[in-house]
C-alpha cells in the first residue's frame, strides 16, 4: 500500500481508540471521513496522479475508507449513552447514579471524582474519573502518572436538546453518560489492549 495512505490508515485508527464517547465519535468522524480529511483529500487528487499509478492508489484508497468506516461503526455500537428524564432530575440523580455503577463495577473501595467539563449536548457537563485500577491512585503508565482515569463523561440534558425531542425542558429535566463498554470491560479484567476485544480469537474469548 501506498505509504501515504497507509499512515492515515493508521493514525486514524489510533486517534479512534482514543474516542470515548459520542462527541468524539464526531469529532473523529469530522477529522478522519469527511470531504476536508486527509483520506478524502488525497482520493480527491487521484486525477492529479500519471495515468498508470491511479486505478491502483485508488482502489487502495478505497480499501482504506471501507476499513475506518467499518472500525467506526464498530466503535459507535460499543458507546452507549444512557438517559434519564422525569420531573424531578438533578444533577445529584446523576451523581449518585454514576458513583453506584462504578462501585458496583470496581468495588466500594475503588475512589471516584466528579469534575467539571464540558460537551456540547448537556449542560453543566461532567467528567467521572475512576481511582486508577493499575497503580490504585500511586500512578503509572496507563493513567498516565495522574492516578486517575477519565472514565464517563455526562451531565445534565441540555434544554434545547429535550426541545428538540418533543420533551418540553419547563417541566421536564435529565441527565445523561455515554461509556465505552470496550474500555469499561478493559478496566475491570485488566485487559491490557483493548484490540484483544474484537479479534474474535477463542483462547482469549473463553476466559470470560
Ligand atoms: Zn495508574
Amino acid at each position: 500500500m501506498p505509504s501515504q495512505l497507509d499512515d492515515i490508515q493508521i493514525e486514524a485508527l489510533m486517534a479512534l481508540d482514543q474516542a470515548h464517547d459520542e462527541t468524539a465519535l464526531r469529532v473523529w468522524h469530522a477529522a478522519h471521513l469527511s470531504k476536508k480529511s486527509p483520506l478524502m483529500m488525497a482520493l480527491g487528487d487521484l486525477g492529479k496522479l500519471p495515468k498508470e499509478q491511479r486505478a491502483e492508489i485508488g482502489k487502495c484508497g478505497n480499501e482504506v475508507k471501507r476499513a475506518l468506516e467499518a472500525a467506526f461503526a464498530e466503535k459507535e455500537q460499543a458507546i452507549q449513552t444512557a438517559a434519564a428524564v422525569g420531573t424531578d432530575i438533578s444533577l445529584s440523580d446523576l451523581k449518585g447514579t454514576l458513583v453506584e455503577v462504578l462501585r458496583q463495577m470496581f468495588g466500594a473501595d475503588r475512589q471516584v471524582r466528579l469534575r467539571s467539563s464540558y460537551f456540547p449536548f448537556t449542560e453543566p457537563s461532567i467528567e467521572a474519573d475512576l481511582q486508577c485500577t493499575v497503580c490504585d491512585g500511586a500512578g503509572c503508565g496507563l493513567c498516565k502518572y495522574t492516578g486517575w482515569l477519565e472514565i464517563v463523561p455526562g451531565g445534565m440534558i441540555h434544554p434545547q436538546v429535550l426541545r428538540n425531542s418533543g420533551v418540553d425542558p419547563e417541566h421536564f429535566q435529565g441527565f445523561a453518560f455515554g461509556a465505552g463498554l470496550d474500555r469499561l470491560a478493559a478496566l475491570q479484567y485488566s485487559i491490557r489492549d483493548i484490540r484483544y476485544l474484537y479479534e474474535n480469537d477463542m483462547r482469549f474469548l473463553w476466559q470470560f
